[in-house]
């Protein structure tokens, strides 16, 4: 029988805590506003805290919808300006747990990001949604890049959200995110091994130490090793080891191999989302059934309410991942170093699956590959790729930071 340990009891009680009665309206809506910008039009609702939510647009008619867990609406009959393009805004309950902000829209959206800006001294929990208005054929692209579902934050975002609780926010200058760099392999598991008879184990360690100096050498970063020598650690360890020091970033360093000794390049990987578990899945089906439901179906069966939440806090981290994943690939091709075919790809990697920590796994090339486990096998080599992904770092805490400024 499994063990119930204090931690998860906790963990419990905290989700299980959202839905009683006596919290029912924790959350409160208290304002709306729209600001326009020269390249988006960007929505801000103040909230009575921080929470998991989801953004997504819909067509025939145009609609931008956000869920959000049961909120109490106090922001009285919320203004829309003629630049935002709403037209009618309205809200309600969706299913057990979850209400709705549905916004009209005259033309069709492409939501560009969403994230939560916790409260900052006057500043209330605020919850950012950035959209820019595009034709009907964007709008319609848009929809099959997320395959056929629907245009959500998921797919197309790109935008990382906040801090997680408890930490400083990355805008106050003293705050310097902490970076965890995960050597794959170690001690008794060597990983692949190159037709130079190098091991991927010392390669990933290597250019991990290298990443590490390149990022200390710009005074902005915390960075971490899960190993800084030989030895074998689980892959579970190694998230345990993010997560308990609150990481900002996981990037675990890997070297491929594979029969065809003529395939080479650099890829990058990203938990998958259909492979992650049924929840998901179940999740995406939701989706595709919001144009029904954003008329407020009553037919919607119940669904875990709890699970749902989960899996969009997931997802948010998911999104973060992606956008480290396609800056950091930017950066790789930038600088001339040899991509896979699809560079950016997604599996069910267990060393990315911290729900809250943005993760990405990267392979950095093929040791089955002779010229390119000898290329891995130089610091010149390594440096390049150390470059390439400090860069990134760069790019995707500035974007961060962008976020939060308001
Ligand atoms: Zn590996």
């Amino acid at each position: 029988m499994p063990v119930l340990k204090p931690f998860h009891f906790f963990l419990l009680v905290m989700l299980l805590g959202i839905f009683i009665p006596e919290r029912a309206h924790a959350l409160s809506v208290n304002q709306v506003r729209f600001g326009a910008h020269p390249d988006k039009i960007r929505l801000v609702l103040d909230l009575s805290q921080k929470t998991d939510f989801r953004v997504f647009a819909l067509a025939n008619p145009y609609r931008m919808v956000i869920d959000l867990p049961d909120f109490e609406w106090r922001a009285g009959n919320a203004s829309t300006t003629p630049s935002s393009g709403v037209t009618a805004l309205r809200y309600g309950n969706l299913q057990p747990g979850i209400s709705r902000i549905v916004f009209d829209m005259a033309k069709p959206v492409s939501v560009r990001g969403a994230f939560i800006i916790p409260a900052q001294g006057n500043q209330p929990n605020r919850l950012v949604v950035d959209f820019t208005h595009v034709s009907e054929d964007v709008f319609q692209r848009n929809k099959d890049i997320s395959h056929g579902t629907l245009v959500t934050s998921a797919q197309l975002l790109e935008v990382p959200r906040s801090v997680p609780a408890q930490k400083p926010t990355l805008q106050s200058s003293v705050y310097k995110p902490l970076i965890i760099i995960d050597a794959g392999h170690g001690g008794v598991d060597p990983g692949a091994r190159g037709v130079n008879k190098t091991n991927e184990k010392n390669v990933t360690l290597a250019l991990a130490k290298q990443l590490k100096s390149e990022l200390e050498g710009t005074g902005r970063y915390r960075v971490a090793l899960t190993r800084d020598r030989d030895i074998f650690i689980k892959l579970r360890e190694r998230v345990a080891i993010a997560r308990r020091q609150q990481a900002d970033l996981f990037i675990s360093i890997h070297a491929d191999s594979i029969e065809k000794s003529n395939v080479s390049g650099v890829s990058v990987y990203t938990l998958s989302e259909t492979a992650s578990d049924a929840q998901t899945a179940k999740l995406a089906a939701q989706e595709n059934r919001a144009d029904l439901i954003a008329g407020l179906d009553l037919s919607v069966e119940d669904e875990d309410v709890a699970s749902i939440l989960v899996d969009l806090a997931m997802r948010d981290t998911m999104n973060q991942s992606n956008f480290f994943a396609n800056t950091l690939i930017e950066k790789l091709r930038r600088r001339q170093v040899r991509l896979l075919d699809s560079p950016h790809r997604s599996a069910g990697f267990a060393v990315l699956k911290a729900p809250d920590i943005p993760s990405v796994l990267v392979e950095a090339g093929f040791m089955s590959n002779k010229k390119e486990a000898e290329l891995l096998n130089t610091p010149a080599h390594r440096a390049k790729i150390a470059q390439a992904l400090a860069g990134a770092v760069d790019s995707y805490f500035e974007q961060v930071r962008k976020n939060q400024r308001i």
